[in-house]
């Protein structure tokens, strides 16, 4: 079997011309070698169109598996049990699910209900002592993204925030060319996030359940992104929201937004963040050496990108089986990714959301 093996020969090599040598275990890619270590026992709460991606991924993991379902339509459990051979044992819904406590069969549970949800969710698992992974946003606020962090430590149980970005090869080898210096000192980072937004009824337009509209749906890649293609955190946001369609779009729910962030190194950020373009996931950083440029950047794949050294070839991975993977050597052996994927470092997108819907409201620069 060769295609394994090419894969991480292929990212001995970056397509920058520079041969740059990067550890695999550092991407935590499934590599073909035997493994006979712990393997990371999850539940997934909500099996909804993102959760039957995780799902899918998933059976490609080594170091992760499915094994316990919680939701809240039975005809779903029977049909999932079935594809993924689950015992009727490891089968919760939202009232009961707190009895995951008795279940020693289940390491993690991964969170993927709509945001509003979130944070009762995840702390009722983290009592019940077991990992939680939870999607992002990891809550409406950073509030309640404060509490998922004082209940998982409470309870001494991970918290990861489902950044499957930060384990895909493409941005890990841009984000490696940062660190090393490649692009000279940073000045620039521009974020454009997007998708036209269907049916009107949905959860995400429902302030209740979602916390807002794109920005806390597909904004959060442009501020996340910012953060680990400048390797810094803003010191202030400004922002202005755009709505051409208040009737889709009610109050709390933003249709775009245009924000910008400083950095200390006097580095800028300008993002777009809306549900009224489709086709918009872009990545833009330079700094004065050089540029990265990355379209789709956050999409789930394949990345393309290249950068003023040339095309970014590193293989595409599905990324949720690359993140489940790497969530595993972090849990069972404290291995953390290129950018952290804790809780604390969801707080910091939370308070930046906060930080731009303050400026939106009031017109005024934000300091964080
Ligand atoms: P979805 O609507 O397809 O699925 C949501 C699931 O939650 C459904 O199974 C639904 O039955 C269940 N649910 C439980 N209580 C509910 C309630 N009160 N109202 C509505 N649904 C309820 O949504 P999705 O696209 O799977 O998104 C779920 C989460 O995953 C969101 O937080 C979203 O931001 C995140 N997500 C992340 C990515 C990523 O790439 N990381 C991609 C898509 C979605």
């Amino acid at each position: 079997m060769g295609t394994r093996r090419n894969f991480i020969e292929k990212l001995t090599v970056a397509s920058v011309g520079v041969p740059l040598v990067y550890n695999p275990s550092t991407l935590f890619a499934a590599t073909g070698e035997h493994y006979d270590g712990p393997v990371l026992r999850v539940a997934i709460m909500g099996l909804g169109s993102y959760g039957t991606r995780v799902a899918k991924a998933m059976v490609s993991c080594k170091r992760a598996r499915l094994v316990g379902l919680i939701s809240g339509t039975p005809a779903k459990v029977v049909k999932w049990r079935a594809q993924y051979n689950i015992p009727e044992k490891n089968c919760y819904n939202y009232q009961n699910f707190d009895q995951l406590k008795d279940n020693p069969d289940i390491d993690a549970v991964y969170v993927i209900t709509p945001n509003g949800l979130h944070c009762e969710q995840s702390i009722r698992v983290a009592r019940a002592g077991k990992h939680v992974i939870c999607e992002k946003p990891m809550g409406i606020n950073a509030a309640e993204g404060q509490k998922m962090v004082d209940a998982c430590k409470a309870a001494g149980v991970k918290l990861l925030i489902g950044y499957r970005m930060h384990f895909e090869p493409k941005t890990v080898a841009v984000i490696k060319m940062r660190q090393e210096g490649v692009f000279g000192q940073l000045k620039f980072f521009q974020g454009q996030s997007g998708f036209v937004i269907g049916n009107p009824n949905q959860w995400r337009l429902n302030k209740k359940l979602s916390g807002g509209g794109a920005m806390m749906d597909i904004g959060i890649y442009s501020i996340n992104g910012a953060r680990y293609m400048l390797g810094e955190e803003p010191v202030w946001v400004t922002a202005q929201e755009t709505k051409t369609d208040p009737v889709k779009f009610k109050e709390g729910i933003d249709e775009t937004i245009q924000f910008q962030m400083g950095f200390p190194s006097g580095a800028v950020a300008s993002c777009l963040s809306t549900y009224a373009m489709n086709h918009l996931d872009r990545f833009f950083l330079n700094g004065s050496e050089g540029f990265a440029e990355m379209q789709p950047s956050t999409g789930y794949g394949p990345i393309e990108g290249r950068t003023h050294k040339g095309k970014l070839t590193q293989p595409h991975i599905t990324h949720q089986t690359l993140q489940m993977d790497g969530m595993a050597k972090i849990i069972f052996e404290d291995i953390q990714p290129i950018v952290p994927v804790d809780g604390e470092e969801g707080v910091k997108d939370m308070k930046i959301i906060d930080a731009i819907f303050l400026a939106v409201k009031t017109g005024k620069k934000v300091m964080l």
